[in-house]
Order: C-alpha cells, then structure tokens, then sequence
C-alpha cells in the first residue's frame, strides 16, 4: 500500500478512543523494525523523520525512497504515513515537494500572530495535495533534534484559533517533554488538556515526548482527547542497551559477529519490542 496521509488514521483513532503511534526513523534497520511490527499487529503507523534525521539519511528524497521502496517489497497492507517531525517552514515545504504525506510546521517560537500566518500558508498547500498536517502551541520542553524548548503549557484559546485554521491535528504543551523525564517532573497537565480537548472538539490532539509517560498517565491522555503519541528517545536507548550487551559479551569478536547484520540485530529487535509494547499501550493493534 501506498502512503497515506495521517488524517484517515487519526480521525478513527480519535472516535475510537485510542492512538496511533510516531516513532522516529534514523536509518534502514529502524525503519525496518517500525514497519513489520505495524505490519505483524495489524496496526496504523506514521514515520517520524526530523529535519536532523533527514539530513543524516541525505535528505528527504532518500527518506520517501527508502520508506516508498519498503512498503512494496515489504507487502505492507497497513496504514503508513511518512511524517516532518517539529518541521520549519522551509523544512515543511522540502518535505512536500520530496513525497512526504504528512508534515508538522512547529511555529511555536513565534509569536501567535506569525505561527497562525505561516500555518495558513502552508494548511493551503497540504490541502491542495492530499496532505496532513500538524501544527503546535505552546512549545515542548526538553530539547529534540538541537531544538530546545521551554516546556510551556499552552494556552487553550490559542489552541482553538490554531485548530480553527484547518490543521489535521494539534500538538499542545501541556507539561510534556522531550527525552527522559527528570525526577521532579510534575506530571502531564490533564486540566489543561481537558480544556483543550473542549474547545477544539473533534481535532486529533498530539502528545510529544512520549518516552517515560507513566501508562496510566498515557491512557488518561487517550480518554481526554489524545490520539497521536510520539515515541524517539525511547527506541534509541532500546537499540543502544541492546548493541550495548552484544559488544560487552564479546559476540562481535565469534565468528562473523561483526558482520553488520549480525552486529545491528540485537537493536533492531529491541526497537520492535518497543514500538509493540506501545502500540499495544496505544490501543492501536487490530486497528489497521
Ligand atoms: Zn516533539
């Protein structure tokens, strides 16, 4: 099957009270792992690339080759979507042009009336070719990719004039962060998001910074309106720890354990434990 927007995926998920998983690509094994597992639960997926990602992989157009190719001689029959993660303006716009089928414009360091100007231009674009896309208020804290933020929670009123745009769906701060969560975290803002989820009715909402979300905590997002949860950090320290173990015990020093395929499979199975552990927290298996 060929890629899908997020749109179709997330508006089910949406009513049906559970949420579709982002994991973020960084090369052929993870997007491998992220694929058949979707494929093996039978469950909706979108691609995260960011704009660092994308450039580590050559650019966008190796991404849309590499993900279009796999979803062909893979025989992927359920939902995929290629999507720009925290996207730039100019970001968001390679990526159309390159093949993505969804796109995150992150305008949440400028000032509201500039975000609302540059999400419309490009809400104009996407409509026009069959696109998702995500905006976002309020920044997210912890730092992705370089990008740092503040870790602000967003202003609900802010949130209904950005879902009132047209956006796909909405990425709120509301206390989350990216990376690993520090001792003193206070925990996800679930007033916030209650408001939030009144005023913007039916929009998809987006929870970043997935990774070290206590599960009840994931599941309470989900009932108040959360449908698309994004997962990085935590298949990254998933394939570490596992490569990590296959270097201590010495088994790239038997045989051909060097050989790259041997040497990358521990961390490629981690990576699917992951993203089924999720999934399964998600609710999105069987729902393809
Ligand atoms: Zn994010």
């Amino acid at each position: 099957m060929a890629l899908v927007n997020a749109k179709d995926m997330l508006t089910k998920a949406k009513a049906g009270k559970y949420a579709v998983g982002q994991f973020n690509i960084n090369n052929l094994e993870w997007t491998k792992s992220i694929l058949q597992t979707s494929q093996e639960l039978q469950s909706p997926v979108i691609l995260g690339v960011s704009e660092g990602a994308g450039k580590y992989m050559c650019g966008y157009k190796t991404v849309v080759g590499m993900v279009n190719g796999m979803l062909e001689e893979m025989n992927i029959t359920v939902p995929v979507a290629l999507h720009l993660d925290h996207g730039s303006y100019e970001g968001a716009k390679a990526c159309i042009e390159a093949g993505f089928s969804s796109v995150m414009f992150d305008g949440s360091h400028y000032p509201i009336e500039e975000n609302i100007a540059k999400t419309k231009e490009l809400i104009e674009l996407t409509n026009k070719l069959g696109l998702s896309i995500e905006a976002e208020v309020g920044a997210i804290g912890g730092e992705e990719d370089g990008v740092v933020g503040g870790g602000e929670v967003a202003d609900p009123k802010e949130c209904k004039m950005i879902a009132d745009l047209g956006v796909t769906m909405l990425a709120a701060g509301i206390g989350n962060i990216h990376g690993q969560y520090p001792e003193n975290w206070a925990g996800l803002r679930f007033d916030v998001l209650e408001e939030i989820q009144k005023l913007t009715g039916s929009m998809p909402l987006v929870l970043h910074g997935g990774t070290g979300i206590p599960a009840d905590m994931i599941k309470k997002a989900i009932s108040l309106g959360v449908s698309k949860i994004n997962v990085n950090t935590e298949c990254q320290l998933a394939f570490a720890a596992a490569t990590r173990k296959y270097i201590e015990e010495g088994k790239d020093l038997q045989g051909k354990g060097f050989d790259p395929r041997k040497l990358l499979a521990p961390g490629a199975e981690a990576i699917k434990a992951t993203v089924k552990e999720k999934m399964e927290l998600f609710g999105s298996v069987d729902k393809a």
